[in-house]
C-alpha cells in the first residue's frame, strides 16, 4: 500500500507519527510519503528556515519538544541572543541553537545549487524517519499576508502579531512560476490512499494545493482521498487557524472546511472538489448526514491527537474509512 499525506507543521507531524506507528504495526509493507508545506519558509539572517519540514522531521525523529509544541528537545538559544545583541534578524522569532544547525546545513546545500527536495533527502537521512518527506515545491513560494497595516511574511503575521491583525488575503508570492518538486505529482498519482492531514486548511494545505499542478493531481488520482478535520466542535485544536479561515470566508467548523475542500463526486457524478471522505470528531457526529449530502463518505471518531496512541488510532480510523 502506498500512502501519501499532504501535511503542514505541527498538526501534520502528529498525524504522520500516528500513521507511521499504525502502518508499521499493521501494514509493514506500506510506504508513506509526506508532501510538506513550504509556504512558511524564509531567509532569516542568511539562513533558509523551513518550519513545517523541520516540525515534521523533528517529530518523526523523536527530537521535538513535546512540552513547548515546536522545535528541538533540550534546545538552547545562545546564538539567537547574540543575533539580538547585534540587532539582526527578527527579535520576536527565536532560532534555537540545535535548530540553527539544521538551517545551516540546508542553506549550505541550497547555496551549493542543490534543490530543496534533494537537500531535504540528505538532511532527513540522518534519522530513520520511516516517512519520505518531499517539499511541495523546490521554488521559493512564500505566503504573505495582506493587512491594513501592510503586507508581511506569514511568519511576521503569525508569530509577531499572533494572527491578531485582520488578514485581508493570503498571497503566495512567486507561485505562478513554481512547479511541484520532483516526486510530488507521482506520489499523488500512484498512491492507494491520499490523506489530507489535520493541518491548517489555508496556509498549510491551501498553499500546497496552490502550487500549479498539485490540486489537479489530487482531483485526478485513482487513490481514495481522505481528509481529517483540523476543527473540532467549532474550534481549532492548537494554534490560531481560525484567523486564516475567517480571512477566506470559511466558517470554523468541520463541515465548512469539508465544503471548502469539496467532494470529488456528488450523487455519482463528478464534481470539482478534492475529497472522497472526511473524518470529523465524535462531538461533530451531527454533521455526518450533511457531509454525506455533500457527496462525502463520513465518519465521526476521536480526532484529538493527545499522544502517539490516539494519533495512531486516528490513522487507523482514516485508513478504515478509505476501505469502507
Ligand atoms: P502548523 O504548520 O504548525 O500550523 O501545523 P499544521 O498546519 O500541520 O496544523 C495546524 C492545525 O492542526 C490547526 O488548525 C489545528 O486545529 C490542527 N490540530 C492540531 N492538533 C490537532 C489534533 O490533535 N487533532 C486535530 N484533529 N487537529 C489538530
Ligand atoms: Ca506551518
Amino acid at each position: 500500500m502506498r500512502i501519501t499525506v499532504l501535511s503542514g507543521g505541527v498538526g501534520g507531524a502528529r498525524f504522520l507519527r500516528g500513521l507511521r506507528s499504525f502502518v508499521q504495526a499493521e501494514h509493514p509493507d506500506a510506504s508513506i510519503t509526506a508532501i510538506v508545506n513550504t509556504g512558511d519558509d524564509m531567509w532569516l539572517t542568511g539562513l533558509r528556515v523551513a518550519p513545517d519540514l523541520d516540525s515534521v522531521m523533528y517529530t518523526l525523529a523523536g527530537e521535538n519538544d513535546e512540552q513547548r509544541g515546536w522545535g528541538r528537545i533540550g534546545e538552547t538559544e545562545r546564538v539567537s541572543s547574540e543575533l539580538r545583541a547585534y540587532g539582526i534578524g527578527w527579535p520576536w522569532f527565536t532560532l534555537g541553537d540545535l535548530d540553527i544547525g539544521t538551517h545551516l546545513t540546508r542553506s549550505h546545500y541550497l547555496r551549493s545549487g542543490m534543490p530543496l527536495s534533494e537537500a531535504t533527502a540528505l538532511i532527513t537521512a540522518r534519522w530513520p524517519l520511516g516517512v519520505t518527506l518531499i517539499p511541495a515545491t523546490d521554488d521559493e513560494v512564500e505566503t504573505h499576508v495582506v493587512t491594513d497595516q501592510g503586507t508581511m511574511h506569514f511568519q511576521e503575521w503569525w508569530t509577531r502579531h499572533r494572527a491578531s491583525l485582520p488578514a485581508r488575503s493570503f498571497v503566495q508570492q512567486g507561485v505562478d512560476a513554481a512547479s511541484p518538486a520532483p516526486g510530488v505529482l507521482e506520489a499523488i498519482a500512484e498512491a492507494d490512499v491520499v490523506l489530507i492531514a489535520p493541518s491548517n486548511p489555508v496556509v498549510s494545505i491551501g498553499t500546497i494545493l496552490g502550487i500549479p499542478g498539485i490540486r489537479d493531481a489530487v482531483a485526478a488520482t485513482s487513490a481514495t482521498v481522505i481528509g481529517v478535520s483540523p476543527i473540532i466542535a467549532g474550534a481549532v485544536v492548537r494554534g490560531m487557524a481560525d484567523a486564516c479561515l475567517s480571512a477566506i470566508g470559511v466558517e470554523t467548523s468541520a463541515l465548512a472546511v469539508a465544503e471548502h475542500y469539496g467532494a470529488r463526486s456528488v450523487g455519482g457524478l463528478p464534481s470539482v472538489g478534492l475529497l472522497d471522505a472526511w473524518l470529523v470528531d465524535e462531538s461533530d457526529a451531527a454533521s455526518v448526514p450533511a457531509l454525506e449530502a455533500l457527496g462525502l463518505r463520513a465518519a465521526a471518531v476521536p480526532l484529538w491527537m493527545r499522544d502517539p496512541a490516539t494519533s495512531a488510532q486516528l490513522a487507523a480510523d482514516a485508513l478504515a474509512l478509505a476501505r469502507r
